[in-house]
């Protein structure tokens, strides 16, 4: 277990959206396990009973013209909140010490939410090359189109980052660490540059999820987390959420209601029973993660293994700076020589190990990734073939067992 696991994570309770419970709260610091057992719960509204029910809606009933005229009433209409995303959002704000959250039907969603939050026509962008590669092709498409001009930097790049900012330059984006390679950034650096020239600052924190990493407390505006992953924990949503800090609040609000893109209710509901064992989850996810990361360093088909908490990973002396934990997804780079053919033979025949998308379940991932051919910003040099693991529950044993006969099948030994 990383040194900083068990420390206490302490948020700022203060939002707009906070339920009459987390403002009980508010004056105290609690540990993690308790804030994630209190927080978004509206016990009192709902006959006393622990979880917000799930409410499915459009229409709200108003009882006079003039109520409905003033718009008098605690909930108006299903796109403009019910108690179940407002459970969420409040929820999800504590915890991030956000002023409000938005919700959206995926990370990609929220990914996009946050991005035309940030953003206004003809300005200029300024992207992680280790970005999520959906949001690439975001850039790409969609904001091209609307004469957003996009710029890939090094993801290692700090206060060196100024040399790339152009007169029409409004928005940092960082993704820390980066997908599939893991490069960690030095947000601070970055944060504060983007302070100094005006520049709203970005940062999909998925990885990390507020738990491990305190975005807006290192600088960050919005900061992206795709619910899809940890906070489900389950591989049965999709989700994303993007917090504001008091600036990008009002514009983030404004965003979203012109949008109106929500999750179903259902999707929240799974999402706040996620959150309640977030951090045990999380502690699991890093002491495997790490046990796994630390055996697969050791073994001679692997060149490198790529995990924020080992020195091995690009950025790693900003992880410890700056993180306070470390979850479970990484990589590791095979030494070369082996074939595509030889990696079949090790992938197909993985008992425990899923080949798949997406990550942060109970179940054990794995998927060979090659990001030469859309890297723009840095040359990506890995020795060997590449491959990312997610490491779920399953007992560790197992999983290690699945991943040392996959080894000797690649290297041509074993059935
Ligand atoms: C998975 C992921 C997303 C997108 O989430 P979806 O819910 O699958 O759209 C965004 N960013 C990162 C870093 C992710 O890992």
């Amino acid at each position: 277990m990383a040194r900083h696991a068990h420390k206490r994570i302490e948020c700022g309770l203060s939002t707009p959206q906070a339920t009459a419970r987390t403002m009980k709260d508010s004056a105290e610091t609690l540990g993690i396990g308790t804030r994630l057992a209190q927080l978004g719960r509206m016990s009192d509204a709902h006959y006393g009973f622990v979880n917000t029910p799930l409410y499915r809606g459009s229409t709200v009933l108003f009882k006079t013209l003039d109520d409905l005229q003033h718009e008098r009433a605690r909930y108006s209409y299903g796109t403009a909140g019910t108690p179940t995303v407002e459970s969420l959002e409040s929820a999800w704000s504590a915890l991030s010490a956000a002023a409000g959250t938005a919700l959206a039907p995926s990370g990609l969603g929220a990914v996009t939410l946050a991005l035309l939050t940030a953003l206004n026509s003809g300005d200029h962008l300024l992207m992680p090359d280790s970005v999520y590669l959906p949001t690439r092709a975001l850039c790409g498409k969609l904001l091209a189109r609307f004469g957003i001009q996009t710029t890939y930097y090094d993801p290692m790049l700090g206060a060196g980052l100024a040399a790339l900012i152009r007169p029409n330059t409004s928005t940092i984006f960082l993704e820390s660490p980066g997908s599939q390679t893991f490069e960690v950034q030095d947000v601070p650096a970055i944060t504060a540059l983007a302070r100094e020239r005006a520049l709203t600052t970005v940062i999909d924190n998925t990885w990390a999820t507020p738990l491990f990493f305190r975005a807006h407390e290192h600088g960050c505006d919005l900061v992206v987390e795709a619910g899809t992953k940890y906070l489900s924990g389950h591989s049965d949503i999709l989700l994303g959420l993007v917090s504001a800090n008091e600036r990008l609040w009002p514009r983030l609000k404004e965003t979203y209601r012109s949008m109106a893109m929500l999750p179903g209710a259902e999707d929240c509901y799974l999402a706040l029973r996620g959150m309640r064992t977030l951090h045990i989850r999380l502690q699991e996810a890093e002491r495997r993660g790490l046990a796994l990361a630390e055996w697969l360093a050791a073994q001679p088909q692997v060149a490198t293994v790529l995990h924020p908490a080992l020195p091995s990973c690009p950025g790693h002396s900003f992880w410890k700076r700056d993180f306070t934990g470390s979850t479970g997804v990484f990589s590791f780079i095979l030494r070369p020589g082996f074939s595509r053919d030889d990696l079949a033979r090790m992938l197909d025949a993985m008992r425990i190990f899923g080949m798949g998308y997406s990550w942060g379940g109970f179940e054990s991932l794995i998927i060979p990734f090659d990001c030469r051919s859309y890297r723009t910003a840095t040359e990506w040099r890995a020795p060997g073939l590449c491959l990312r693991v997610q490491v779920g529950l399953e007992d560790l044993e197992d999983v290690r067992n699945d991943l040392r006969a996959g080894l000797d099948r690649l290297a041509g030994r074993g059935a």
